[in-house]
């Protein structure tokens, strides 16, 4: 199987949602049995000890409503996230569909500054949303250039404040 790659090869970063209800709890592990029933398998051959009992999801994050980041996939291994641009990308999944809560946003903001850092082994140029790769698309429900491009400023309308 072809699912190993060097970390040098990763140029872009996805921002998936979940579509899931917008601050419901879902976890990773819910995630993985979704993405286990639509068929897709990690190959634990690649990193064996590295969340061993996700044994399906496609993104390399998950970031919980609480903020909390999960790891799914290792960065060496391939995801499943957007079709035809797995090789060269990471899957960031946010729970939710298009408001997510402060921690998130703050949790998002850390990963993705530090994904992006030179000298960390990677080589990223791009960050986008699935949707900017995949016509038809809205996920991840938010502009993720026009985000950048304000210093990771949110909008309002993204924003999901406590119940
Ligand atoms: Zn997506």
């Amino acid at each position: 199987m072809g699912n190993r790659r060097q970390l040098s090869q990763i140029t872009t970063v996805v921002i998936h949602c979940a579509d899931t209800p917008n601050g419901r709890a879902n976890t990773i592990e819910d995630i993985d049995a979704w993405h286990r029933q639509r068929g897709f398998r990690r190959d634990l051959s690649i990193a064996p000890k590295h969340q061993p009992q996700l044994t399906a999801v496609g993104y390399h994050f998950v970031i919980e409503v609480n903020g909390t980041i999960r790891l799914g996939r290792p960065l060496q291994e391939t995801g499943a996230h957007v079709e035809g641009h797995n090789y060269n990308t990471i899957g960031i999944c946010l729970v939710g569909r298009d408001r997510y809560t402060p921690e998130q946003w703050s949790a998002l903001r850390s990963l993705v500054v530090s994904l992006s850092h030179p000298g960390n082994g990677l080589s990223i140029s791009t960050v986008c949303g699935h949707r900017d790769l995949f016509d038809g698309k809205t996920c991840p429900g938010f502009d993720v250039s026009e985000w950048i491009a304000q210093a990771y400023t949110t909008d309002l309308n993204n924003i999901l404040e406590a119940q």
